[in-house]
């Protein structure tokens, strides 16, 4: 099994074929551990529904499966040393039963260092390129079955959860001197709009409610397939979906994003108004070594344009402190960003240097590399900063309604999300398992809400 993940069942019940884990050998059991992103916890979700489509089981230890995929991720070094540390740990399982197949799966692979790998990794039988799902799926040596259907990005498609991420673009074209991602998933490639469409309409048909479509840069989804579509005709092409409640899509970049894009999410009711747009720094000299191709300037236009077209939206970003060449006076730049645009959220990261990249090597100059307690110190500094912007920001929607799509129960409470994206629970009697709450606030955090159900027994929306 997965062990990231705690996926919520939807109360629809399909009948479910697949084998009793009581009832199966270790010999069809496989064992998925994951690390990383939403890509890689979309692409082992649907890695598992295939290996159960074909006969296998989940395990519950690894010791117990004969078939082991690490998914693996390379953003920052600590990623990669949980890897191999687990890999540490499978070497004892391979010498107790020498049959177990262990795959090395995801980012860490890459054309540029499979080689290195294969000598120093001698417990591991394959090494797979980042989301070939399919690749890793040949690779199970005990099939019992053949997929009569595509598989779905969920772990299991008869019981998908209420929330889905669904993979609209492989790879991406960018060369942001710190990522280390376009050497491993390579170069862009978007699914045709029809193929994504039909995935929605079969996971809502079995009982989804919100779709995000994922995509490195998600904006520029549709530039490399016949007639360039873009990302806002497949926003119109899902959103009519029988039975959808909620669309998203993520990682948006501030280079691709447009505004007809901005539009199109302000125009249709089952958009949500929330926009992840990393800004990753706060001064123009760093952007630019970062060679993420915008000024601050023109982040700070698309915010107003954001907030223009729709002003309850909710705006995260991605911050990285400490990439060579951020001076001091450099990152309170950023500072002062963020203090002047207030973001819901941030994701907040210590530049990591990943070898082979431009960063990496721009490290190695002593005038440009920060110190690893400098940067510390600043991921702290921006993270007192926001946790006092999200709890005045949160704080103002205490007594006030908010509509929650309910994806699942945690310690005795209904768990959900608001359009914005902000975590609520409140207690309730009743069975709220992918329904729509109106909940009234009672208590903020910087992090989440709780509240009273003010609508029980009735689902409120209504689209036209
Ligand atoms: S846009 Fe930049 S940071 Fe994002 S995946 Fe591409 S290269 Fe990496």
């Amino acid at each position: 099994m997965n062990d990231l993940l705690l996926i919520d069942r939807h109360q629809v019940v399909l009948p479910d074929l697949r084998p009793d884990r009581n009832q199966t050998t270790r010999s069809q059991r496989y064992y998925i551990w994951t690390v990383g992103c939403q890509m890689n916890v979309s692409d082992s979700e649907r890695l598992e529904a295939a290996l159960q489509g074909v006969g296998y089981s989940p395990a519950q230890q690894p010791d117990e499966a004969s078939f082991i995929v690490l998914n693996s991720c390379s953003v920052r070094a600590s990623a990669e040393e949980r890897i191999l540390g687990k890999l540490g740990e499978l070497q004892r399982i391979k010498r107790q039963y020498p049959d177990t197949q262990i795959v090395l799966w995801g980012c860490m692979v890459g054309p540029d260092n499979e080689s290195i790998f294969k000598a120093r990794l001698p417990m591991v039988d394959h090494f797979v390129s980042p989301s070939a799902v399919d690749q890793v799926l040949a690779l199970a040596p005990n099939p019992i079955y053949q997929l009569d259907e595509p598989v779905l990005p969920v772990r299991d498609w008869t019981h998908p959860p209420v929330a889905v991420h669904v993979p609209i673009q492989y790879g991406c074209n960018m060369t942001c001197a710190y990522c280390v991602i376009p050497l491993r998933r390579g170069r862009e490639r978007s699914r045709p709009l029809e193929e994504i469409v039909d995935e929605v309409q079969r996971i809502v048909a079995r009982g989804a409610k919100e779709i995000t479509l994922l995509g490195q840069i998600v904006d520029s989804w549709g530039h490399d397939l016949p007639g360039r579509p873009r990302l806002s005709d497949l926003l119109l092409a899902v959103h009519d979906t029988p039975g959808l409640l909620r669309l998203r899509f993520l990682t948006s970049h501030p280079a691709w994003m447009t505004n007809d894009l901005i539009a199109t999410v302000a125009r249709l009711p089952r958009c949500q108004h929330e926009i992840n747009l990393p800004v990753q720094a706060g001064h123009d000299a760093v952007l630019k070594r970062m060679r993420r191709g915008y000024t601050v300037t023109r982040y700070r236009e698309l915010v107003a344009s954001i907030r223009a077209a729709m002003p309850d939206v909710a705006l995260t970003t991605d911050i990285i402190v400490g990439h060579p060449g951020e001076t001091r006076e450099y990152f309170e730049h950023t500072l002062a960003l963020v203090n002047e645009l207030r973001f819901d959220k941030i994701h907040i990261a210590a530049f990591s240097a990943r070898p082979g990249t431009m960063a990496a090597e721009q490290e190695l100059d002593l005038t440009l590399a920060v110190s690893e307690d400098e940067k510390h110190a600043r991921r702290r500094e921006l993270e007192q900063l926001q946790e006092q912007i999200a709890t005045t920001i949160n704080a103002r929607l205490h007594n006030q309604t908010v509509e929650v799509l309910v994806e699942g129960e945690f310690r005795g409470k209904w768990r959900g999300r608001t359009s914005a994206n902000k975590l609520v629970f409140f207690t309730h009697p009743d069975n709220w398992m992918g329904r729509l709450a109106q909940v009234r606030i009672t208590h903020t955090s910087p992090w989440s809400l709780q509240g009273t159900v003010i609508n029980p027994g009735e689902d409120s929306i209504q689209y036209a």
